[in-house]
């Protein structure tokens, strides 16, 4: 009896010792830079309301880094939200766009956990240099979600469409709502900014430029927060986030300054040597359609890269987003280093 009784202790024993090595190892193997406090990276429906808490958590918990700001309101009544990271009062801006198209949701994910990183990571190094010191003379500000009622019909179906003149509308569009890629009123967002715009196409989940250029409350809302921060100090670039193809926008055609070029190519090559995503060979102004990085390089004379992460089709499954991080999780604050 003695004898079991001891062995049973012992079995005991080493049960807890087994369950207390696997903690240590789960805790080993989870990567230390993803243990986001507050953004959570690993489900794949990152919501509306998920971001707004986090915003709103991280503006709380990091006040004297993050602001933000509600820039303006899609149709269905959404919040368009700035988080702005550093100092607002810098000279120099660093443009972050993210989520365009709406199935392309990871990327706000992607962007919310880099601000958290950021955040953690104020008072430290990356890559040799002080976070805090990059942010004191480089504001960088996000826009995290630019399309979230395209995100909500991707996710949730165009029953997440509350206004019922839309929500009827959309029925009759082309296209299924899973892999919508446009705002709820069927246009494209990344073929309406006022740039080489020609009417083309009808309302529906992708391609639509819409009745004219600039029509859409996502992409009015956007210009005029480019042009309010360019009248506080200069706009250094524009990092745009798109998915899918582990692919990289950076080439500019004739038309671009020189020096827009120039600074273009430094941060596409950052970009390439940190990703390694490949670079686009070609790109022509007669492409553009309407599209937000040929706005910024030639009616705006900023430089722009546009990054698509990813490998499978849109939406990306919440596997995906390890490996994008890896990749991307220095990128915004390594370009911001740049300047
Ligand atoms: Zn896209």
């Amino acid at each position: 009896m003695h004898l079991r009784t001891g062995h049973k202790k012992s079995v005991k024993k080493g049960l807890v010792y087994q369950l207390l090595l696997l903690l240590l190892l789960w805790g080993c193997m989870k990567p230390a830079d993803l243990k986001a406090a507050i953004v959570s990276t690993n489900h794949m429906k990152y919501s509306y309301s998920e971001l707004v808490s986090d915003i709103n958590s991280l503006q709380k918990k990091y006040p004297n880094y993050v602001h933000y700001n509600v820039i303006g309101k899609s149709t269905d009544k959404r919040n368009l939200y700035e988080v702005v990271l550093g100092n607002p009062d810098a000279k120099k801006h660093l443009l972050v766009i993210a989520n365009l198209h709406a199935r392309e949701y990871m990327t706000i994910q992607l962007s919310m956990a880099q601000i958290e990183r950021y955040c953690q990571n104020y008072n430290k190094k990356i890559n040799k240099k002080l976070v805090s010191k990059t942010l004191g003379s480089v504001a960088i500000h996000y826009i995290p979600s630019a399309n979230p009622d395209g995100t909500a019909i991707s996710q949730y179906g165009f029953g997440a469409i509350r206004n019922n003149k839309w929500k009827k509308a959309l029925k009759n569009m082309s296209g299924g709502s899973y892999r919508w890629k446009s705002n709820a009123r069927g246009v494209d967002l990344n073929r309406n900014w006022p740039i080489a715009w020609k009417h083309s196409g009808s309302r529906g989940s992708a391609g639509y430029r819409g009745p004219k250029a600039a029509s859409e409350p996502e992409i009015k809302a956007m210009i005029r927060w480019v042009n309010r921060i360019q009248k506080r100090g200069k706009i250094v670039g524009v990092v745009s986030y798109h998915s899918t193809g582990s692919i990289l926008y950076g080439r500019c055609a004739g038309q671009a300054s020189s020096q827009v070029k120039k600074q273009t190519t430094r941060m596409y090559k950052l970009a390439e040597s940190l990703t390694g995503y490949g670079l686009m060979p070609t790109e022509s102004i007669s492409y553009a359609r309407g599209c937000s990085r040929e706005y910024f390089l030639y009616k705006k004379n900023i430089p722009c890269i546009t990054l698509e992460v990813g490998y499978e089709a849109c939406p990306l499954g919440a596997g995906e987003f390890p490996s994008i991080w890896k990749k991307n999780k220095d990128l915004v604050i390594r370009e911001a280093m740049l300047f």
